[in-house]
């Protein structure tokens, strides 16, 4: 049985075609301009394909609520011809299969949870940290979405002392996403993070505003691993940075046998960057189990 895929982000579309163990066999990769030029190549990509139904990992907001009017629309978005877009709708239109829909993030922890890093757990955190920051999170065995999905990239820091930059996220400043993500790092720093890979100063500065956030997750979701993935996680310096500074902040507050091996608990992806695309696939099971 053959299963689409599709990890719908703000720069690219990445459409794959999949099996049941999570190995994709073929992928295009569509730019993300308006609906109207993005998804006819999207459509006729998967409409050429023999598969049995399609999961979604989509950028957000997004309305996951199936008993509401908008599900299946990226909603609030300010991206150009996206906002209050029926993604689901214009797919489902077309090619008239079962369709799996959920967050970018959750899409990613779903991949990791089924194939990864996380699998026979029940309890984790996926935080993508790239051109925004975003998290998935699973809950005792399911993916928690609550009156919407979580937005954890958006949870406010400690700035530190001799930290003036004043953030880039419009709505708060001093988020997470508004002091690490991309766009952040080069405005703070005058370059792109891969170009401040010898700079050992950037990359204290990020672990210690990760960490942060990190330590809430940990107090509120208790998960049992937390997963590290997007492209600012590619400077592999940071991770034993974030555990220092995970382990400082949490001051031996709580002691479990997770949190005893910070190097096990916090933990890149492990997927090649297909998480998304293999978490799609299961979405897309999941979806055509619903159906059946
Ligand atoms: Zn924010």
């Amino acid at each position: 049985m053959l299963y689409g895929t599709l990890e719908a982000g703000g720069t690219k579309m990445l459409c794959a075609v999949g099996n049941e163990k999570g190995e994709i066999l073929d992928r295009i990769s569509v730019p993300t301009q308006t609906p109207e030029e993005t998804m006819p190549p999207i459509i006729e990509y998967f409409k050429s394909k023999e598969i049995a139904a399609l999961g979604i990992a989509c950028f957000g907001p997004i309305d996951l609520h199936k008993d509401s009017e908008t599900y299946g629309y990226i909603t609030s978005t300010p991206k150009p011809g996206w906002g209050y877009y029926d993604i689901v709708g214009a797919l489902k239109k077309e090619l008239n299969i079962p369709i799996g829909f959920d967050t970018d993030v959750n899409g990613s922890l779903l991949g990791e949870m089924t194939w990864g890093c996380a699998q026979s757990l029940t309890d984790a955190v996926y935080l993508t940290i790239g051109t925004g920051v975003g998290a998935g999170v699973m809950t005792n065995g399911k993916m928690l979405h609550g009156m919407l999905h979580p937005e954890a990239g958006h949870i406010l820091l400690k700035i530190r002392e001799d930290d003036n930059y004043k953030g880039h996220c419009p709505f708060h400043g001093n988020c997470l996403e508004g002091m690490a993500a991309g766009p952040a790092i080069q405005e703070r720093w005058g370059k792109p993070g891969k170009d401040l890979t010898d700079r050992p100063e950037v990359w204290d500065l990020e672990a210690y505003y990760i960490a942060q956030a990190l330590v809430d997750y940990i107090m509120v979701l208790s998960p049992q691993k937390i997963i590290l993935g997007g492209g600012v996680m590619h400077q592999e310096s940071l991770f034993p940075l974030i555990r220092k500074y995970v382990a400082e902040m949490m001051n031996s507050y709580l002691k479990t046998k997770e949190l005893e091996n910070l190097d096990t608990y916090i933990v890149p992806a492990s997927l090649n960057d297909d998480q998304g695309l293999m978490g799609g696939l299961k979405l897309a099971m999941m979806a055509e189990e619903e159906e059946a």
